[in-house]
């Protein structure tokens, strides 16, 4: 009867088909590798899972475990796989050059690496027209500080709270969560309020955000700074836009005080936001240097900084160089990821499939009050959880009981914010409606089983 057919729950939501068949896996366990990592890999790692996956295969927006079971990788490895996991045409890239020449490095010419920076100068705006190759997003902004404080003469740089921009002893200064930061000298930084529209004290009033950061410059510098560096859309801090407006007011006010402009751009780049190729355009401005990663080699290992010829003038009173950065290998797949991005038209579908996205999430945030924000643009989401709407108090172990039962529905997405209750939506930019509903639909059915 009805009575009875109520108090059946519903059956758990079914990943999207997908017409591939993962290869027979016969090589170690999840238990022995987790053995040799805590033996031999360091104390420090942590793992995202009580138990970690051990992946072994993945094709496009989805992963694959050592018993095949399928995951829909909604965090894009972290950001990383911009077209999706083994694309054909980047592994094809890599696989030819792979079989050419696998490395010479910038003492000798090669073509891939001109072709690549030619391509990717193409794609930014204003005179940010010359590239250097690094092999991270941490190398990218160690580089990003060394030409702020060399071209402005000053020492002083100017960084978001809740921003992450690395770990290395440099970045690591830049960087402003605790839970990554080492107790050692972390120089010349000054952490100015972060524009957050949803937790920052000045809500989305940017001109009080600009007006902090002047007093910043006003009170704690000679007057002078070498350079002001943000994310446009914070990633590991937990999905968060910038207030609207502010990186223009900032801008202006750290040209006046010397200093040059930084976006990171690691996470946010490649038309990821749907409406514009770069973070930075969405709130229109053009910075004098953009640092990238991640996304830039669909998972090699890659970064560049992109700066005016003004500004790279001064690298060239010392040598310049390292020793990977621009290999052949790397250059030849992040040739072929601007190509396929291109090709795809993975920009337009970022706005289409997030939009969709952000409507359902939104639906499914009247329906929990355990849902306190809803947020981002294109497939560069956050969603955070809250015990208390108007407190705001974060939903820290309803989160972490959440990720689980989401990886265990075959939902696998990124966890951000400095106390860890935002759920990161930034999956592969190859990622359909179909996957949007069957996420909004895990999500769903985790939440009403809490
Ligand atoms: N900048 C941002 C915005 C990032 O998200 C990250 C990494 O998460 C970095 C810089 C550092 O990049 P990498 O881990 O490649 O060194």
């Amino acid at each position: 009867d009805a009575a009875a057919a109520a108090a059946v729950p519903p059956p758990p939501p079914m990943l999207p088909h997908f017409d591939y068949q993962p290869k027979p896996y016969t090589g170690l366990r999840a238990d022995d590798i987790l053995q040799k990592r805590k033996a031999f890999l360091g104390p420090s790692l942590f793992y995202y899972y009580q138990k970690p996956i051990n992946i072994v295969e993945g094709k496009m927006q989805y992963l694959f475990d050592e018993d095949g079971k399928r995951y829909l990788d909604a965090f894009a490895g972290i950001v990383t796989v911009s077209c999706g996991h083994c694309h054909p045409d980047v592994v094809n890239a890599v696989v030819e050059q792979n079989k050419l020449l696998q490395h010479t490095t910038t003492i000798y010419l090669h073509h891939a690496i001109a072709e690549f920076a030619e391509a990717l100068a193409s794609k930014m705006p204003g005179n940010l027209k010359v590239v250097y190759f690094v092999n991270s997003g941490t190398e990218a902004n160690e580089l990003a500080t060394l030409m702020s404080r060399l071209y402005s003469g000053n020492l002083s740089m100017v960084a978001l709270r809740n921003a992450y921009h690395g770990g290395s002893a440099g970045t690591i200064g830049l960087t402003a969560l605790n839970t990554w930061k080492y107790p050692i000298p972390q120089g010349e930084i000054h952490h100015v309020v972060n524009p957050d529209p949803y937790r920052g004290v000045f809500g989305s009033d940017a001109n009080a955000y600009a007006k902090e950061l002047q007093d910043h410059i006003d009170y704690g510098t000679p007057g002078k700074v070498a350079g002001f560096i943000a994310e446009t859309f914070q990633g590991v801090g937990g999905a968060v836009e910038l207030a609207p407006g502010y990186l223009k007011l900032v801008y202006d006010i750290v040209r006046k005080a010397g200093g040059v402009c930084i976006a990171d751009e690691v996470q946010s780049g490649f038309g990821r936001t749907g409406s514009h190729y770069w973070g930075f355009e969405t709130q229109g401005v053009i910075p004098d240097i953009v640092t990238m990663a991640k996304g830039i080699g669909n998972g090699l290992p890659l970064g560049a900084v992109v700066t005016t010829p003004e500004i790279a003038q001064v690298m060239a009173q010392k040598i310049q160089f390292n020793t990977f950065g621009g290999n052949p290998v790397c250059s030849a797949g992040g040739l072929s990821v601007l190509k396929v991005l291109d090709k795809e038209k993975r920009q337009s579908h970022c706005a289409a499939v997030g939009s969709h996205l952000v409507e359902r999430l939104r639906n499914l945030q009247q329906k929990y009050e355990l849902i306190g924000d809803v947020r981002g643009r294109g497939l560069m989401l956050g969603v955070e959880l809250v015990t208390d709407r108007k407190e705001k108090t974060p939903a820290k172990v309803e989160t972490a009981v959440l990720f689980e039962k989401l990886k265990d529905l075959g939902v696998l997405v990124g966890k951000g914010g400095l106390h860890g209750n935002v759920f990161r939506i930034k999956p592969p930019m190859c990622f359909t409606k179909d996957d949007a509903d069957f996420l909004v639909d895990a999500l769903d059915y985790a939440i009403s089983g809490i």
